[in-house]
């Protein structure tokens, strides 16, 4: 399987996925459409200006593999959406998004999103796993929305809502607003 993903500035947000897709020639159709829809006038890049960064939509947006899970793959080739688990680390105001795996059975997905919460260090930086729903072979939206909330795996670091994604993270030793 082939994931469409936008790869943001670690101080603007996570990486976004755009879709999860059968084949290469299908996510690099999607890719095309992405990007031509924001070279359209009537579309606004809601990350046109991101620190510490020259966006570049061409060289941002890319498709990789992802890992299909194969203990839920049952019937996969007719699965019309799946979840991906995604691991975020946090720190010094920036955040990085792995994505670890696609799966049919969100159950499944939760078992994995779980084991890879365990797994984490509770003396290195926050990380965590959050699951995303996406239809398959379909563009999905790029809208803060529609992508896994930062912070929600968090129980106390964040509870000022400092991980919102409305608003960029706030960069180490900036200033308060
Ligand atoms: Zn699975």
């Amino acid at each position: 399987m082939k994931a469409l993903i936008r790869h943001i500035s670690e101080y603007s947000g996570a990486d976004l996925l755009l879709g999860v897709f059968t084949t290469d020639a299908g996510a690099q159709e999607a890719r095309a459409e992405y990007i031509a829809r924001y070279a359209r006038c009537c579309f606004r890049d809601p990350w046109a200006r991101q620190p510490y960064r020259r966006v570049s939509l061409t060289a941002d947006v890319a498709v990789d593999r992802i890992r299909a899970c194969k203990s839920c793959a049952t019937g996969a080739a007719r699965a019309k959406h799946v979840t991906v688990v995604s691991v975020y680390s946090e720190g010094f105001g920036q955040v990085v998004r792995e994505i670890d795996s696609a799966h049919v059975l969100r159950t499944c997905a939760k078992r994995r999103a779980a084991e890879l919460s365990q797994g984490a260090d509770s003396r290195s930086f926050p990380k965590y796993a959050l699951l995303q729903e996406v239809a398959v072979d379909r563009l999905a939206s790029d809208a803060p929305g529609n992508q896994p909330s930062i912070g929600s795996g968090l129980t106390s670091a964040r509870a000022d809502g400092a991980g919102s994604r409305k608003k960029p993270i706030k960069r180490r030793g900036s200033a308060q607003r």
